[in-house]
């Protein structure tokens, strides 16, 4: 059997070190006889859990203390009305950004409550570029400023950050927070489901300035409202008690590694091999712009689609799992986040240098 690698996009792979303990401690964490997931949500043992969570991603990021962390359920799609119900204030319209899948469903989302200005958007080039921050029609009142720092999809990635004046800047970094360190307070609200970087599906990280929740839209459901979940410490119910406990041990598992400036170097030197191994050679294409490739998602094609199979097929053989692209863009796509060891993108690499020797 070959070392399996797991290029979900997601949900995705988890560290295999946090995966070792969470089954050391599964039926008894810490000598309480019990498992988290039998805990209440209220015992002093899973307050310590979810405490102790809450302040190692608080100590990874750098957060201000006027922000306050929210571990909830409902993904990012929930977010996506969340955030125009908490944050229009009064307000009627809202810019958003468009470079991809996950900005139009945001854009979608966010049209069932507010006039939405797409002030920017790259589908005339397939989401394969990011529109110059200069080109950008924003309205210096929009309640908000939206885009997708990362898109999963297409591989475009944000880096840098836009400088939104007093309009508040609101993020979906599902598929890319904790990738590089962050300067929260550049931010309103920055929010990502948990199953690409963070931990698994079930759980939602919102990060929010405290100052920004409060007057919810008229019909806002409890279960929508931002204020009422930081009042409630992110149990105004049952939180996903395991999927923040292990959460939790990812975070510790990335200070373990150095933090998040670490990860970034490691991050970009994956990707950088990666994208250097197809720009070398005739065969591999990347369809997105050189300044605005993904360090988490990388899609590329093959020059004969019709090979796109046996490429799956014998990747698959050698342990490279997942590698399928999007229907959307075609071709393959490598998810490489923090918890794909280096080892993966070369196994990666060399299966590809053979495949274009034989097949190419
Ligand atoms: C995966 C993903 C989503 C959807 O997340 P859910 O948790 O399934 O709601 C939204 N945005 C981005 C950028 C994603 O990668």
């Amino acid at each position: 059997m070959p070392e399996i690698y797991n290029f979900s996009a997601g949900p995705a792979v988890l560290p295999a070190a946090v995966l070792e303990q969470a089954r050391d401690e599964l039926l008894d964490w810490h000598g309480s006889g019990m498992s988290v997931m039998e805990m209440s949500h209220r015992s002093k043992e899973y307050l310590s859990i979810a405490e102790q969570a809450e302040a190692d991603l608080r100590e990874l990021l750098s957060i201000p203390a006027n922000y306050r962390v929210l571990f909830l359920q409902g993904g990012a799609t929930s977010q996506f009305s969340m955030v125009p119900m908490n944050l229009l204030r009064g307000k009627q319209q809202a810019d958003y950004v468009n470079t991809g899948a996950w900005s139009k469903k945001a854009i979608a989302e966010a049209r069932r409550y507010c006039d939405v200005s797409v002030v920017a958007s790259s589908e005339d080039s397939n989401f394969t570029s990011i529109p110059a921050f200069d080109s950008w029609q924003r309205n210096t009142d929009a309640a908000y400023l939206h885009y997708t720092p990362n898109e999963t999809i297409g591989g475009v990635e944000f880096h840098w950050v836009p400088e939104s004046g007093d309009v508040p800047l609101v993020v979906d970094m599902s598929s890319t927070i904790l990738s590089r360190p962050l300067d929260v307070s550049r931010f309103g609200v920055i929010y990502a489901g948990a199953q690409k970087n963070i931990g698994p599906a079930g759980l939602t990280v919102v990060i929010v300035r405290e100052d920004l929740p409060g007057e919810t839209l008229a019909g806002t459901p409890s279960m929508f409202d931002y204020r009422l979940h930081a009042d409630n410490g992110s149990m105004l119910n049952t939180p996903p008690t395991f999927g923040w406990y292990l959460a939790g041990l990812v975070f510790k598992w990335l200070k373990e590694k150095g933090g998040l400036a670490a990860m970034a170097t490691i991050n970009q030197r994956k990707s950088e091999r990666l994208y250097d191994a197809i720009a070398q050679s005739d065969f591999y294409t990347s369809p997105v712009d050189a300044d605005c490739r993904s360090w988490m998602n990388v899609p590329f094609t093959l020059a004969d689609a019709a090979l796109d199979g046996e490429f799956l097929s014998l990747a698959k053989s050698a342990g490279l799992l997942n590698l399928k692209g999007h229907r959307s863009v075609g071709g393959m796509r490598a998810s490489i986040y923090n918890a794909m060891p280096e080892a993966g993108v070369a196994a990666l690499i060399d299966f590809m240098v053979e495949f274009e020797r034989s097949r190419g």
